[in-house]
C-alpha cells in the first residue's frame, strides 16, 4: 500500500506537471492571437501593427480580384477558427460581404477599409449610396486603417496595448515618408502629361492625391464589363491629349488596355504600356512589392518614370525588384 501511495503520488506529481506543461504550451498558443485578412493590404497592416504578437493569414493571394473573390471552403475553415476576422469593407469584397456579416454575429470581424472619415471618400460611380473603396491607392489615408488595426488588435489582446500603439506610430511614420516621395516623383511629370489610363477605376485616390486625371476602362468595379463605346472614348482621349502611355494591373485581364493601345495605333498614334500597376492586390509574398509600402512605391514610381518624370529606377527605397518600364 505504501508503495502504491508513492506511485500515486509521484503519478500525480507527473500528471500535474503535464498539465502545467500543456497549460503554458496552450497559453503561448492563446498569446499568438490568430487574426485572417482578405486582402493582401489588409493583412500587411495588421502584420505591421500586429508585429509578433499575432499570426496572420491573409486569404487573396498575388494578383487576385477582390472585387469577384468568393471564400472558399478553406477560407470559411480558417475564419471560423480564426480569433479576429479583418476585411476592407466599402463594399470592395463585394462576393464575401453577407457571409461576413453573418461571421461578424458569431466572432470579431473589423472592416478596417471603413475608418477612412466619409469627408475623405470619394464616391461611387454607379452607387449613390457607397463610396468608391479604393482608399489604400492613397498613403495618407492609409493612416487610418493602421490607426483601426491598432484599436482592432488591443481590443483582442489588451495585454498588447503598448506594443500595437508603438507599431501603429512607426507604421504611420513610413506611411508619410511614402507619401512625400510619391507627392516629389509624381510632381516632376509635365503637369500636361498627368493622366492615367488604367483597365479599370481603381485609381481616383491616387488621382485626388497627386493632381492627376484618371481613367479606368472598366469601372470601379471589375464586375461590368467595359463597352466598346468606353474604349472608343479613351482611344479618342488618347489621339486627342497625345497620351503616349497606359498602364496594365496585375489583378485585372489586360486585353482591354491592348485593345486601346491597338485603337490609338489604327489612328496613327503610338502608346505603349507603360508598366503593370498593382491596382487591388500586392505583389508576390515575400518580395518588396508584396508589402504595403513596396506596392505604392512600385506604383509612383513607374507611373512617374513612364510620363516622363523622374524617379530612381529601383525606387524609394532602392528595393523594387520588377522591371519598371515595359516598352
Ligand atoms: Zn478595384
Amino acid at each position: 500500500m505504501p508503495i502504491l501511495s508513492r506511485r500515486a503520488a509521484v503519478g500525480g506529481l507527473l500528471a500535474g506537471g503535464a498539465v502545467a506543461v500543456a497549460g503554458w504550451r496552450a497559453e503561448a498558443q492563446v498569446a499568438r492571437r490568430q487574426v485572417v485578412a482578405t486582402t493582401g493590404m489588409i493583412a500587411d497592416v495588421l502584420r505591421q501593427v500586429g508585429g509578433n504578437r499575432i499570426e496572420v493569414r491573409g486569404l487573396m493571394a498575388a494578383g487576385v480580384d477582390p472585387h469577384s473573390y468568393r471564400q472558399t471552403r478553406s477560407d470559411i475553415a480558417l475564419m471560423t477558427r480564426a480569433d479576429l476576422v479583418a476585411w476592407h469593407g466599402l463594399y470592395l469584397e463585394a462576393q464575401m460581404e453577407s457571409f461576413l456579416e453573418t461571421l461578424g454575429k458569431r466572432k470579431p470581424v473589423v472592416a478596417l477599409g471603413e475608418a477612412v472619415p466619409k469627408a475623405d471618400r470619394l464616391a461611387h460611380d454607379e452607387y449613390a449610396d457607397r463610396f468608391d473603396p479604393h482608399v489604400w491607392m492613397d498613403p495618407r489615408l492609409w493612416r487610418h486603417v493602421a490607426l483601426a488595426a491598432r484599436d482592432a488588435l488591443a481590443r483582442l489582446d489588451p495585454a498588447g496595448t503598448e506594443t500595437y500603439a508603438a507599431n501603429a506610430a512607426r507604421h504611420i511614420g513610413e506611411l508619410d515618408a511614402l507619401a512625400t516621395y510619391a507627392d516629389r516623383v509624381l510632381a516632376s511629370v509635365p503637369a500636361t502629361r498627368r493622366i492615367l489610363v488604367t483597365a479599370h477605376d481603381a485609381f481616383n485616390y491616387f488621382g485626388r492625391a497627386h493632381g492627376y486625371a484618371v481613367q479606368g476602362i472598366q469601372g470601379i468595379s471589375t464586375e461590368s464589363e467595359a463597352g466598346l463605346k468606353r474604349v472608343q472614348e479613351l482611344v479618342d482621349l488618347l489621339v486627342q491629349k497625345q497620351i503616349t502611355a497606359v498602364f496594365i494591373e496585375t489583378s485585372v485581364a489586360d486585353r482591354n488596355v491592348r485593345a486601346l493601345i491597338e485603337g490609338a495605333a489604327s489612328r496613327g498614334q503610338k502608346v505603349v504600356i507603360g508598366g503593370e500597376l498593382f491596382s487591388d492586390a500586392m505583389g508576390a509574398d515575400g518580395t518588396y512589392e508584396g508589402t504595403y509600402i513596396g506596392m505604392i512605391d512600385h506604383n509612383a514610381t513607374v507611373v512617374a518614370r513612364a510620363l516622363g518624370g523622374e524617379a530612381p529606377e529601383r525606387g524609394m527605397s532602392g528595393r523594387l525588384s520588377t522591371p519598371v518600364v515595359i516598352r
